[in-house]
């Protein structure tokens, strides 16, 4: 096993930051090609950013957000955070008592990690199932959350949304949705209606997932929910400060639809090219992807690493010899290992996909090569 714990993940993260800066000072950011979908952005004039002082950057940014997020969002008011999972920590913090329960309904486990650690952190009971039909709601829950797009992209059912909905609000029970990437994929390539539509009473977006802003959270709702929570937010410092407040006002402004909509069809020529070597790469709305299960059943070789070193181990591969970034090299603990390669974020538009499909292949045979060596892959994933 080479990252078996959080300390692991922190450490090969560092080391994938400090190989993307080696590539952007030696061969310039053109190099470097971000398919994870997360490419964030900071988009700004010099007037807005001569404004972003402590409390006058507020006055005129959040002011501007409020429109622009409901806008996107739905809902009443809207919040911004400091990251998605800030969101869900202080819904929870504000919202579920000790003791109680919080039941989520997901279209795929796993669920983001955010939510049972912020439950085990108020001494909840958390239940969580992507079986539908084994969904239900016990006495005693102060919270049931929805996940309406998961961490690998797997979109909910809309009538099974509003089901969810329904039971919900018939026990007098408020919903949060964890719409990270969901509020766009769901609602531009499946048509399906924004969470806050669906009567949702608190839901949360990821600003850099599909759309062109900074990494941070966006949480809107009803008025006197984000009241409540936004006193937790302040109390714990979980509020966006105001450069990101900016870059997610604009990156709303800019966020294009049509984008997301051309990757739902390039994706299927990835896929095509990637099904002539490989047997278990799957599609997701904008892009492929590759379990960390399935990558480790293309390997011939016998090795001792985990399911997940191997998707590491890829991930730092593409990133070193090809300036390919993935999510599981510079993730955050606990995040999901699965490869993905997304097309829908602008490093991905001008990309030739034959050449992309290259570079994947090239790469998996340096893996094959390099697996048996469990010295050289602990090399290759800390640089150490
Ligand atoms: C990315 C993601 C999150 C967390 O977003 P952060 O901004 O990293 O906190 C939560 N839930 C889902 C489903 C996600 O995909």
């Amino acid at each position: 096993m080479i990252v078996n714990n959080s300390l692991d993940e922190v450490k090969k993260r560092e080391n994938a930051l400090s190989i993307i800066k080696s590539i952007v000072e030696i061969e310039g950011r053109s190099s470097l090609f971000d398919l994870t979908g997360l490419s964030g952005g900071f988009i700004a004039t010099p007037s807005e950013i001569s404004l972003l002082e402590t409390y006058v950057g507020p006055a005129i940014f959040e002011d501007a957000l409020q429109e622009v997020g409901i806008d996107h969002m739905g809902g009443e008011k809207v919040l911004p955070l400091n990251r998605t999972s800030s969101g869900i920590l202080a819904t929870i913090l504000t919202l579920v008592k000790k003791d109680t329960n919080v039941v989520h309904y997901l279209a795929q486990l796993p669920a983001h990690p955010s939510i049972p650690r912020s439950c085990k952190l108020v001494g909840a009971n958390y239940f969580e199932t992507d079986v539908f039909e084994e969904f239900s709601i016990p006495e005693n829950t102060s919270l049931v959350v929805i996940t309406g797009s998961t961490m690998d992209h797997k979109v909910i059912d809309e009538d099974e949304f509003k089901k969810v909905i329904e039971m919900a609000h018939e026990m007098n029970i408020p919903v949060m949705v964890d719409d990270a990437s969901g509020a766009r994929l769901r609602t531009v390539v499946f048509n399906q209606a924004k969470a806050c539509d669906l009567g949702a009473d608190i839901a949360i977006t990821s600003t850099d997932k599909l759309m062109p802003g900074p990494r941070g959270g966006l949480m809107a709702g009803r008025k006197d929910l984000i009241d409540e929570i936004k006193v937790k937010v302040n109390q714990f410092g979980l509020e966006a400060q105001p450069p990101a407040v900016l870059a997610m006002l604009n990156g709303i402004k800019n966020f294009d639809g049509d984008n997301l909509v051309k990757s739902f069809t390039r994706k299927d020529e990835l896929f095509d090219l990637l099904n002539e070597k490989f047997d278990n790469f799957d599609k997701t709305p904008t892009g492929v992807m590759i379990s960390p299960e399935g990558l480790n059943t293309e390997i011939d070789a016998q090795h001792n690493l985990s399911d997940n070193d191997v998707a590491f181990l890829f991930s730092f591969i593409l990133l070193k010899e090809h300036g390919i970034i993935t999510i599981p090299a510079v993730s955050m603990p606990g995040a999901s290992a699965t490869i993905r390669f997304d097309l829908s974020t602008s490093d991905a538009f001008n990309l030739d996909l034959k050449d992309l499909n290259k570079k994947i292949e090239s790469s998996f045979v340096r893996l094959q090569e390099v697996i048996t060596n469990e010295e050289k892959c602990r090399e290759i994933v800390f640089n150490s």
